[in-house]
């Protein structure tokens, strides 16, 4: 049985962040927990599904998910990939979070790589209400480094605290 796991924002449904190949992509849990912690959680909400399945991020289709993913602005989604050429793959839809983010890791010098781009639109990262979110891709060498690991998330969650959603609701006075 697949272990799926939820813990919702409280104030701003802004941005989901995703380990959805707990199991086969070692390391992940901890980076999406870190860049969880790491934005207020008034505007963060995680969600992380742990099975020996390797459902693609394009199907998959768990139904907590399916419900939550919505209500969600956009999507921040980690994992793992075995490639020793390309340390860090920054992808995704939302442009603006992909150029800031591959800025803050000193990538832009760097080639884009056009695999595990996280841009098809059915893609869990793009599935917030948005259309547009975050796909992390972090080769294994990379997720056992617990430095990298805390340099990536305060990097990434750098960007997330910035946007303005996650400025605390401001009640609408009764008139
Ligand atoms: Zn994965």
């Amino acid at each position: 049985m697949p272990i799926v796991s939820y813990k919702s924002a409280t104030v701003h449904k802004y941005v989901l962040i995703c380990a959805i190949h707990t199991i086969p992509e070692p390391g992940t849990l901890e980076l999406a927990d870190a860049i969880f912690s790491m934005i207020p959680n008034g505007c963060a909400g995680i969600y992380t599904y742990a099975d020996d399945k390797h459902q693609s991020s394009t199907y998959f289709t768990e139904p907590l998910f399916n419900r939550i993913v919505g209500s969600y602005t956009t999507v921040i989604s980690v994992h793992g990939h075995q490639s020793n050429r390309d340390p860090v793959l920054i992808g995704g839809r939302d442009r603006s979070a992909v150029i800031a983010i591959r800025k803050l890791l000193g990538l832009t010098g760097q080639r884009i790589p056009t695999y595990l781009s996280g841009r098809n639109p059915a893609n869990i990262c793009n599935r917030g209400t948005s259309g547009q979110g975050l796909q992390l891709e972090i080769a294994d060498f990379a997720l056992s480094n617990k430095h990298l690991v805390s340099w990536i998330a305060e990097n990434v969650a750098n960007i997330y605290r910035a946007a303005h959603a996650c400025m605390p609701a401001v009640s609408t006075p009764i008139s």
